[in-house]
């Protein structure tokens, strides 16, 4: 499953009322689309707009609805961070707090010594049991492991600058997002106090430096009771992603994570490593899953020139993926990020499968608007994995 992240678009005038996709020369896509069976998929349900969470969720088969109630343990998955059902995970920022103003959301995009003031944060005594986990820069991520704790919570991170520090509030009256909303907020005072007087930080006051001297935290969210792709469905699986977040969806999925040299969540990344990682490990499993980050940011960006050029190096890599046989190959997106939305939108994505014996249709172009005319029509992405596992001959009857 090739997820081009961000794919679908819609018509833009400057290209002749084109999508990217349309407009850029993809000679490769085309020929898969040619030699494929095609239709148009809503990753979710038509009109829902997805996250690149919810997206790959849906992807692999589970109703986010169900399984989603936040950002934060997918995230804290992707760094690897041993998680349990129940826990209640936030992504955090280390900024800085000037008389209870949030002045920079990020302490100067700090690089050096959040491993030590992450140090001193997890040997503070606190109500519950906790780990807090430097991330990259300014990001961290902190996980409350408390059975008896609710995730739905507000934010105290005000998202812009020269805003007040947020008070968490619980979304409802509950006992447990209650608790959590309070446990929040003490631990925001805490770790600030911690934090002000710390040696790293009045180093960084003397060099003249924004302090990193608050944790602000967002996202929060339950690390979901998610039985793995394997006991689901009796397949071994694996992704290759180059952003956190689309491993954790897959860690949490119980899925190998690959790596392949050089490859990033951006536009430089490695795309021939990506395919060759690809085919040098389909022997082992049943099924991989790959992100290519990459058209979503011109899309976030609003600019259509620069969809189109990475469009055209992904066809470009493309043939790469020829040499693999007996295996279905599906080319698909999680989500629209049309660049006159310039965020996500719940636009249905073009969908190609190959492979020996799909039933190969008209559809001579990959696009949005020709793959319409396939022969798959529209689907869920909660199905593709379905269709995908029916052709290559490893779905179970239900019934008799
Ligand atoms: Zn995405
Ligand atoms: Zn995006």
């Amino acid at each position: 499953m090739l997820i081009l992240d961000g794919i679908g678009d819609r018509p833009v005038k400057e290209i002749g009322n084109r999508t990217p996709l349309e407009a850029a020369h993809t000679p490769n896509l085309d020929r898969f689309a040619t030699n494929g069976v095609n239709g148009i998929m809503d990753t979710i349900a038509p009109g829902i707009i997805p996250g690149s969470d919810t997206g790959h969720l849906a992807l692999l088969g589970y109703d986010p609805y169900q399984v989603y109630s936040g950002r934060g343990p997918f995230e804290a998955s992707g760094l690897d961070m041993n998680l349990h059902r129940g826990e209640v995970v936030f992504r955090c920022n280390f900024g800085t707090l000037e008389e209870g103003i949030v002045t920079d959301r990020r302490a100067g995009r700090i690089k050096d010594g959040t491993d030590l003031l992450a140090k001193a944060i997890n040997q503070m005594k606190f109500d519950i049991d906790f780990v807090f986990k430097e991330s990259v820069e300014h990001r961290a991520v902190l996980v409350f492991k408390d059975p008896n704790l609710g995730p739905l919570v507000s934010d105290t991170d005000p998202h812009l600058e020269d805003r007040p520090l947020l008070v968490s509030r619980a979304d409802d009256n509950n006992l447990p997002n209650l608790r959590t909303a309070g446990l929040i907020n003490k631990f925001t005072e805490m770790t600030t106090a911690i934090l002000s007087e710390h040696p790293v930080n009045l180093e960084r006051v003397e060099r003249g430096e924004p302090p990193a001297n608050v944790i602000l935290s967002r996202g929060a969210g339950s690390v979901p009771d998610m039985s793995s792709l394997e006991s689901l469905k009796g397949i071994r699986s694996a992704v290759i992603a180059g952003i956190p977040l689309v491993r954790g969806v897959c860690g949490l999925a119980g899925m190998d994570i690959l790596s392949a040299p050089g490859a990033t969540g951006g536009l430089d990344t490695d795309l021939e490593s990506i395919f060759k990682t690809i085919v040098g490990n389909i022997d082992d499993y049943d099924f991989i899953l790959v992100n290519i980050k990459g058209p979503d940011i011109p899309g976030h960006d609003g600019d259509h020139s620069c969809k189109i050029e990475f469009i055209e190096k992904i066809d470009a890599a493309l043939p790469l993926l020829e040499s693999m046989e007996d295996t279905y190959i599906a080319i698909t997106g999680d989500h629209s990020t049309p660049v006159m939305v310039k965020n996500h939108s719940g636009d249905p994505l073009p969908l190609t499968i190959i492979g020996k014996e799909v039933r190969v249709d008209d559809v001579a172009s990959f696009g949005e608007r020709s793959c319409a005319k396939g022969g798959l029509g529209r689907i869920r992405g909660m199905d593709l994995l379905n269709i995908l596992l029916d052709l290559a001959k490893r779905a179970e009857k239900f019934g008799a």
